[in-house]
């Protein structure tokens, strides 16, 4: 189908420098969690960007010299020329599409304990560094910014050889030192770059003419800069945002503009709204005559467009947005836009950065397994064989499993027993700020309509003997899970005496039971985000709600998520008490017994009701029955986004050669270095 006319204006080419941006779609850097340690899968990753139709693909930050390092977290590397062949790979697979590969240095400076090279941090003042490791940056030397402009000039070489089309000096999220330079907030220095503006930019303004200098017309230079610090008059505002476009407004050839630190540019859909960025990022434009590429969780073609006409922004930057539909261009412009994969905005993917370990999605089950495992967000390896699958339950897994199965070719079955797919999404995208993660249900269904060979019975509930009547070849169990209501969890491993009437589960919750009294406790042994926004459902509706938690803080995992502060102050502002480091123990006559995790010290709270947020139980039984396949919760209760991978995977791998005790997916081993001379240890 041809593209909508509407839309044609995203697809015009964009002049970068000496290069030139096939479309208006920029993906902007963003972590992965593979960076130096998976090379090729990360690199692929980056290709299938570029081939789903983004014009410009960047790699994550990247380390230009060891006396920076990002510690813990997996992210790229040019230290030396050793790692030029793992950008080559990348930049190949970007240009094998036609698009441009960027790559984003980075010298983290005061924003990390440099624990990898041991190499104390570098910063514009003697200040702790800016998480809470126990180091401080030293104030740099004249002679430190000569060697860091040297290190980002040699990076720069190096990345040239590499291939890279757009290269960037970043200022931005509060990692950088160059925005620590910048920053009123960190920069103390009283030479001639610490004080007014002017000096302030100075090391902006000579790393940006050096890289100009190395790029000589062969790469386009991209600057990353952070337009509000979100710190009031202690951080970066317009005032001095606009002086700054005067100093350096014309240097770079493409502006990437961004807001605060990463929690808030990455906020997600609980605390945001798409172009959420605009208001931040108006007149920009009019500060210089250079393309302006900006984010703003944006997934709507239409919001897109309107940000263009009015002349907000020149390119469509996109991290997540690119991450849950790698082919969200190529959609466009070919006239689907109903097919795009849009981000439900609840950073699972940024939980790969920081855990450190390969970014996976709950929208697209294809991110971080493109090489690794072989899958492709659209395509898929056609059915191994003629047979008819039965797909038992329409949650995120058995819609996932039976859209892949059916794009496979297989004759697929969907039963599911409420008169609704869905699952657990339905209730949780109910909840107070989730209501975007209905598209993950959306998506699925609008595109299992499109399958001929995907029969879906709603109001089915399947039972063995049923099953035993029809004629499929496979059964695949996605029954989902249950919320247990004695206790049990991570705290209780058996269940805890619990003497109330009113004891009811996320379940119940979902089912739309009540409490019928109104003081509430939550106990919250899940620590994702489950507790809280029932914490924040039952206040809103007049509760008077108290949450503990044997975490340190509420809903800690979220801390993974960039989400744990704000729910903690979301949960303040609706009057929720908040019990950190505390164990429910039992609950009798009205009261509840908790402990302090931390002393044993322990005290009662009276309550009418309470809620048990601590474990599922899987709804296994048919699969036991039938000695089938359980999927998703079913087989382990875990996120939507492992049910929906775990439905993929059980697509994926029907009628494939069985693993066995082979390592399921490819990775690579470092390749040892010589042994070298050794001290002796005799
Ligand atoms: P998951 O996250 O693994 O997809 P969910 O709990 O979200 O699990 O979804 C499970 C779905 O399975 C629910 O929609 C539920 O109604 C359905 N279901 C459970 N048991 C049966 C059954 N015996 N027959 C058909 N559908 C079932
Ligand atoms: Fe969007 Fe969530 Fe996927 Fe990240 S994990 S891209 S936020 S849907």
């Amino acid at each position: 189908m041809a593209r909508d006319p509407r839309y044609d204006v995203l697809f015009e080419p964009v002049p970068l420098g000496p290069v030139t941006a096939r479309n208006r779609f920029f993906q902007v850097p963003h972590c992965n969690g593979m960076g130096h340690r998976d090379p090729t899968a990360h690199a692929v990753m980056r290709g299938v960007k570029a081939e789903g139709g983004w014009a410009v693909v960047c790699t994550e930050e990247v380390e230009i010299h060891p006396t920076s390092d990002v510690g813990g977290y997996i992210e790229g590397r040019l230290w030396d020329d050793a790692d030029i062949p793992a950008h080559e790979r990348l930049v190949e697979q970007v240009h094998a599409h036609g698009s441009l590969a960027g790559i984003e240095f980075v010298h983290n400076g005061m924003a990390e304990g440099n624990f990898y090279g041991r190499i104390p941090p570098l910063g514009p003042s003697h200040l702790p560094v800016t998480t809470n490791e126990p180091i401080q940056a030293r104030a740099m030397s004249r002679e430190d910014i000569a060697d860091l402009r040297r290190r980002h000039r040699q990076a720069v070489r190096r990345s040239l050889q590499a291939g890279y089309d757009v290269v960037y000096v970043y200022a931005a999220h509060g990692l950088t030192t160059l925005q620590h330079f910048l920053s009123r907030r960190y920069n103390l220095r009283e030479d001639e770059y610490g004080g007014t503006l002017g000096n302030r930019a100075r090391l902006l303004r000579e790393v940006l003419e050096d890289t100009l200098e190395e790029c000589e017309g062969r790469a386009a230079v991209a600057c990353r800069l952070v337009v509000d610090e979100l710190l009031g008059d202690e951080g970066l505002e317009r005032p001095e945002i606009e002086q700054l476009f005067a100093l350096v407004g014309e240097l770079p050839d493409v502006w990437d503009v961004m807001v605060g630190f990463w929690p808030d540019d990455s906020r997600t859909s609980r605390f945001t709204h798409e172009a959420w960025t605009e208001e931040h990022f108006r007149g920009l434009k009019q500060l210089t005559s250079k393309p302006v590429v900006g984010i703003g969780w944006l997934t709507s073609p239409d919001t897109m467009v309107r940000l263009i006409r009015d002349g907000v922004i020149d390119l469509i930057g996109a991290a997540r947005p690119s991450i849950a539909d790698p082919f969200l261009p190529v959609k466009i412009e070919e006239g689907r836009p109903e097919d795009i994969r849009e981000c439900i905005g609840c950073n699972v993917c940024v939980t790969g950065d920081w855990t450190s370990t390969p970014i996976r999605c709950t929208q697209n089950p294809s991110m971080g397994e493109e090489w690794r495992r072989g899958w492709h967000p659209e395509r898929f390896r056609p059915a191994g064989s003629d047979s008819k699958v039965l797909v038992v339950g329409g949650g995120p897994a058995g819609l996932e499993a039976a859209l892949a199965l059916g794009r496979r070719g297989y004759e697929v079955t969907l039963a599911e027993a409420t008169r609704e797919l869905g699952g657990r999404v339905l209730h949780e995208a109910r909840l107070p700020g989730l209501a975007a993660w209905i598209r993950v249900v959306d998506y699925r269904r609008a595109q299992l309509a499109k399958l001929p060979n995907v029969e879906i019975a709603l109001e089915s509930e399947v039972t063995a003997e049923e099953v035993g009547g029809y004629d499929f070849d496979h059964v695949a169990v996605a029954t989902g899970a249950r919320w247990r209501a004695d206790g049990v969890g991570r705290c209780h491993t058996r269940p805890i005496p619990l003497d109330l009437a009113d004891v009811l589960t996320p379940d119940d919750l979902f089912a739309g039971r009540r409490p019928a009294g109104g003081r509430v406790l939550i106990f919250d042994d899940d620590h994702y985000y489950l507790g809280g926004a029932l914490a924040e459902l039952l206040a809103a509706e007049g509760r008077q709600v108290t949450l503990a938690t044997p975490a340190g803080r509420v809903s800690e995992w979220t801390i993974n998520t960039m989400e744990q502060p704000r729910i903690h102050r979301r949960l303040v502002d609706a009057g929720v008490e908040l019990l950190p480091d505390r164990a429910l123990v039992a609950v009798a006559n009205g009261e509840a017994r908790l402990r302090d995790t931390l002393t044993d010290r322990e005290w009662t709270l009276p309550v009418d009701a309470v809620v048990l947020v601590t474990a599922r139980l899987p709804n296994d039984a048919l699969a036991l029955e039938l000695g089938a396949t359980a999927v998703g919760d079913a087989y382990a209760p875990g996120t939507i986004a492992t049910a929906v991978w775990d439905g993929r995977r059980y697509a994926e791998e029907l009628d494939g050669e069985p693993h066995g005790d082979a390592v399921p997916f490819r990775r690579e081993v470092v390749e040892l270095a010589p042994l070298g001379e050794q001290v002796s240890v005799r």
